[in-house]
């Protein structure tokens, strides 16, 4: 039997976790410079922190999340997606507590897990790095966050940027708002996709972000939320647009757009990246918004949020396809080569000390003749060549080659135990 991964999954070999890492790193130090902090909440969750949260017909909920009763018989659910555990763990933890300084400003790193149809760029494991801001609803916490986002993408290299914004409003907006839009479909009721049908009455701002192709060409026409807001939420959203325009990132409003989680409100927005190289078109890497409700929705006092996710994988897509800088796996400062049987417990001493001084040291493990050990050395573009024979091995001494500069020396034996930082650390240099 041959065994597979399962499907929609996929094994991140060491050449790409450095892209991984660096990727993770960068976005680590750009969060703290914006004061953000790391949280680490469970891979999985009881069942009601997203069903409560993403909201019972989003298609998160209703088909692609992995849920299982698990032998105490508990309702588990691997979680889609990062906010509801960090808001669950936000309350939980009461971080709302007055010797927290608000905002509370999180992030997350971590696997996702949707049941979804495969393709590129959307898996059933996949990666988000993600921002949380609890208790603060200043629209300048709105632009610092869309700001990050942005910041974060340019940073790794990723050009042909598109922030597209629009506002969900307040409560009292959405109220309004969807009385509009049950008038303006149900007389299309007939025409709308069975997944639609249902969405109507329960949640008709969904309908909006329907996939189905037919749906799409009625919601053209449908009423713009932009007409129904409250003069409080137009204000916060004018007030958004123009700290935007402050900071000169350009954007575009969608009034169309509704985000797949239903706990938005106000703010909301996808960062968005072009790159034929897909072979598609806009490409969403970041997505996110105001979700003044949830911390409430979850059991915690009223707490106004604001937050975005960002998938890693696609990003990965994005900056291959783009050719952003990536690192690679680092060189070997040292390779050791060990002629004889004898030497083999003083290679192993030389590796020890100079790994112990804080370089990379490897040596030969396969019994290999020098000839294949010096071409394996070759191979790891090793920056300095240690040789150990027996001859050496009776003087105490070993031969060292620089290979940028071919020079050769012989090096006592004691100065590579003592002294490798002081006279050979500038060959090494990071
Ligand atoms: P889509 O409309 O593409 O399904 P979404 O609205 O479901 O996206 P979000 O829940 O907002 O996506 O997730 C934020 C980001 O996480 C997305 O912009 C994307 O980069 C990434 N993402 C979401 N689902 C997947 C997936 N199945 N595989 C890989 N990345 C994903
Ligand atoms: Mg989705």
């Amino acid at each position: 039997m041959k065994y597979q991964r399962p499907k929609g999954t996929a094994d991140i070999l060491p050449d790409e976790a450095v892209a991984w890492n660096y990727i993770e790193s960068t976005a680590k130090k750009l969060f703290d410079n914006y004061r953000f902090h790391e949280i680490r909440t469970p891979i999985f969750e009881n069942f009601e922190v997203f069903s409560r949260s993403a909201g019972d017909t989003s298609d998160i909920v209703t088909k692609e999340m992995y849920d299982f009763h698990d032998k105490g018989d508990r309702h588990i659910t691997l979680r889609p997606e990062g906010t509801a555990g960090v808001v669950r763990a936000f309350v939980e933890n009461k971080l709302y507590g007055p010797e927290h300084i608000k905002p509370v400003k999180l992030y997350y790193t971590g696997p996702m897990f949707r049941y979804e149809r495969p393709q590129s760029g959307r898996l059933r494991e996949f990666h988000q790095i993600g921002v949380e801001a609890f208790g603060s609803e200043s629209p300048n916490l709105d632009v610092e966050v869309i700001s990050m986002g942005m910041h974060l993408l340019k940073k790794l290299g990723i050009h042909n940027l598109k922030l597209v914004i629009n506002t969900l409003g307040d409560q009292a907006t959405r109220k309004a708002y969807r009385s509009a839009l049950i008038a303006y479909l149900e007389p299309h009721f007939d025409e709308l996709s069975e997944d639609s049908k249902v969405r109507l009455h329960k949640n008709p701002l969904r309908v909006l972000d329907s996939k189905d192709k037919d749906d799409q060409k009625l919601v053209a026409d449908a009423p713009s939320i932009l007409d129904y807001l409250t003069p409080e939420s137009a204000s916060h959203f004018e007030t958004v647009k123009n700290l935007l325009e402050t900071l000169q990132i350009d954007y575009q409003v969608d009034a169309s757009m509704v985000r797949g989680l239903d706990y938005y409100n106000h703010t909301i927005f996808e960062i968005m990246a072009n790159d034929k190289a897909l072979g598609k078109g806009d490409v969403t890497v970041c997505a996110g918004g105001r979700y003044n409700g949830l911390v409430e929705e979850l059991g915690g006092p009223e707490t106004p949020g604001i937050g975005f996710g960002l998938g890693v994988e696609r990003l990965l897509l994005l900056m291959q396809a783009q050719k952003a800088p990536l690192p690679t796996i680092s060189p070997l400062d040292v390779y050791v080569v060990g002629i004889g049987d004898e030497t083999k417990s003083e290679t192993l001493k030389i590796v020890e000390t100079i790994r112990n001084n804080g370089f990379s040291t490897d040596q030969d493990y396969l019994d290999r003749k020098p000839k294949s050990q010096f071409k394996t050395a070759d191979r790891l573009n090793a920056k300095i060549v240690i040789t150990l024979g027996n001859d050496e091995l009776a003087q105490k001494v070993v031969n060292l080659k620089v290979m940028a500069t071919g020079d050769e020396q012989q090096v006592k034996l004691e100065d590579v135990y003592d002294n490798f930082p002081k006279l050979f650390g500038k060959f090494l240099k990071k």
